[in-house]
């Protein structure tokens, strides 16, 4: 019997927190596919899942979205620890989804008793781009990790470059606005990051443009020179500048990071054309 007001264990809290961060926005309702997936497998209601799901993105640090009245204290406190501690918090929602798949597996009267048809973990694998071989030889807890940065990153960005709109999801990567060997903190926060094509990925890493006020696109001033010889400079940085960037629907970029980017990265590197 499905009791919609069940109370909220801390494993279906953690895998209602994965499903937060691997859905777009518009898709936190009860009609969404993952959504009525998870509340199979929960035994809960698809209501009470997207209910859930309103109740994460509410407390959302980077937005202010008026938070929601009824959100529970579990919730609040499960949110902060992500924020402070997201890689603890990452280890917990596998171990916990872990578990859940477990009991699916254990219980012969489950129709998600394959867990191969579960679906909710395969999307893991879909999503790394360094290829099957490669992710089987890596450590464990590095790939969920770095799965689950990516995953939330360009979910958060509607799978498209926040510079030029690039929806081809084999050339988008989650960028690291300060990079994560700089500071382990930042290393799995979604918002340390960018969903961005390899070239402005690469040119952002670079140093060639930045983040001015309110998410516009800064270039380094010396481009504009160079574009004067080389069309693809302009095609691929210089119509892009004064621009907004696609802002995500989850986690803004902080302005700590920011900051950073521009004060370490910005501009430190001469742009040349051809021999270095
Ligand atoms: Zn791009």
């Amino acid at each position: 019997m499905l009791l919609a007001n069940k109370k909220w264990t801390d494993d279906e809290r953690y895998a209602a927190l994965k499903l937060y961060f691997e859905l777009e926005f518009g898709q936190f309702h009860a009609r969404n596919k993952n959504v009525i997936q998870l509340a199979e497998i929960l035994g809960r209601t698809p209501g009470s899942i997207a209910m859930k799901l309103g109740n994460f993105a509410s407390l959302d640090p980077t937005l202010d979205r008026g938070g929601l009245k009824n959100v529970s204290a579990a919730d609040r406190e499960l949110m902060a620890r992500f924020h402070n501690q997201p890689a603890r918090v990452i280890d917990d929602i596998e171990r916990a989804v872990d578990r859940v798949e477990y009991q699916i597996s254990s219980d012969p009267t489950s129709f998600q008793a394959d867990k191969n048809q579960v679906g909710f973990r395969d999307q893991e694998i879909g999503f790394d781009v360094s290829g099957r071989a490669t992710t089987v030889m890596r450590v464990r807890e590095e790939r969920l990790n770095q799965g689950f940065f990516r995953r939330a990153v360009l979910s958060g960005y509607h799978f498209q470059c926040c510079v030029c709109r690039m929806k081809f999801v084999r050339l988008l990567e989650a960028a690291h606005i300060k990079p994560h060997h700089q500071d382990e903190t930042y290393r799995l926060r979604p918002d340390n990051g960018l969903s961005l094509c390899r070239n402005h990925h690469k040119a952002f890493d670079e140093g060639y443009w930045t983040l001015g006020s309110g998410f516009s696109i800064e270039l380094d001033p010396r481009l504009h020179k160079l574009g004067r010889h080389d069309q693809a400079i302009n095609d691929l940085l210089i119509v892009h500048e004064g621009r907004q960037i696609e802002q995500p629907f989850r986690y803004l970029p902080s302005a700590e990071v920011i900051d950073w980017h521009r004060e370490n990265t910005f501009a430190k590197n001469e742009p040349v054309l051809g021999k270095e």
